[in-house]
């Protein structure tokens, strides 16, 4: 008998769906719910190439599933959240929602994360994604976060000590536990008045009702000029160059470039993951041809292990 079968898994369930926002692909041979920090520990003890499902809003799983165990952060601990509205620090578990949080956070007249307004996920999700766009990204508001090795030992980062980039937060070793942030004090009709400028911009130019991750790929720093599109070292829209490309409503299966958003994938019933990441092969292909761009992909893609 291994050790692995002698460890009782938190909320183990096998054989679980893997609910993602794109609505399709493979599930969790085995999914765990920890609710205290000692279960999570034990998680990691009986696989440490674990990985956290945050809320799905940035991740397509291969149709045919993931053999790693699924960590799902929705309960106990991972879920608590402190909201202080005269100092503006906010503390919340990794498994809060964000937008949720955001809401909370406007209301109590706290302003300083309303540039991520339509964002979804959970607080987890968008530390480790160092999520944002043209109004700011997580970063800008993060004043610590608590974490855990692969060991189960715990961690404090304080945000000096984060080496947050573009869609990066340097922090993919590691479970994130919660984040503090630290916000200001100000009329909540000020933050509400600004999440709204914000949510209108989102809804105008993305295609927020249909099932996507959001950006498929990062948007890409030229390494030379490219004619039309920009100089060397300038970061343009990734979207610019797949519409360019003339990638806009190509589809591969039930995957389809969408035409409102050429950086948006966007899947019907019965599409595969196989689908998508045939797309998104496709899509970087066509730019690299076109203007010798590589494109990165921001989704992240869970496999099996070979
Ligand atoms: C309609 C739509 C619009 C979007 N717009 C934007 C946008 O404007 N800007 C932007 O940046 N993104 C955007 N996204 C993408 C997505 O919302 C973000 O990437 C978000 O950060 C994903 O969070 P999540 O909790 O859903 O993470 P998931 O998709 O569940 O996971 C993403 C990655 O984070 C890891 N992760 C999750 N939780 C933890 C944790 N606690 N500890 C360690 N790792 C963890 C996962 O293992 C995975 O590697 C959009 C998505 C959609 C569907």
């Amino acid at each position: 008998m291994s050790i692995e079968q002698d460890i009782a898994i938190p909320g183990l369930r096998e054989r679980a769906p893997i609910p993602t926002w794109f609505n399709i692909g493979g599930g969790a041979d085995r999914t765990a719910r920890p609710r205290t920090e000692q279960e999570l520990r034990v998680c990691l003890s009986v696989d440490p190439e674990l990985v956290v499902l945050g809320g799905g809003a940035n991740l397509l799983v291969d149709d045919d599933g993931t053999d790693r165990l699924v960590v799902v952060l929705d309960s106990g601990v991972f879920v608590e959240k402190e909201i202080d509205e005269a100092s503006g620090r906010v503390v919340a578990g990794a498994g809060c929602d964000f937008p949720r949080l955001l809401i909370e956070s406007v209301r109590a007249g706290l302003s300083g994360l309303e540039g991520l307004g339509g964002i979804p996920g959970t607080v987890g999700g968008l530390v480790r994604m160092n999520a944002g766009g043209k109004f700011g990204s997580i970063a800008d508001a993060v004043v610590r976060v608590n974490a855990m090795d692969r060991d189960g030992d715990r961690v404090v980062f304080e945000r000096a000590e984060i080496p947050f980039s573009y869609r990066k937060s340097g922090l993919e070793e590691f479970v994130i536990i919660s984040a503090e942030f630290g916000l200001t004090p100000c009329e909540p009709a000020r933050a509400r008045d600004r999440l709204k400028e914000v949510m209108r911009y989102k809804s105008q130019s993305q295609p927020m009702g249909a099932d996507s991750a959001g950006c498929c790929f990062k948007n890409p720093t030229l390494a030379s000029d490219v004619y039309d599109i920009g100089r060397a070292g300038e970061t343009v829209p990734a979207g610019l160059l797949i519409d360019r490309a003339g990638c806009k409503g190509v589809a591969v299966g039930g995957a389809t470039v969408s035409d409102r958003h050429a950086n948006f994938i966007v899947t019907s019933p019965g599409a595969t993951a196989g689908d998508v990441i045939a797309l998104m092969d496709r899509v970087a292909e066509a730019v690299r041809e076109r203007f010798g761009v590589e494109l990165e992909r921001e989704v992240v893609v869970w496999s099996r292990r070979a």
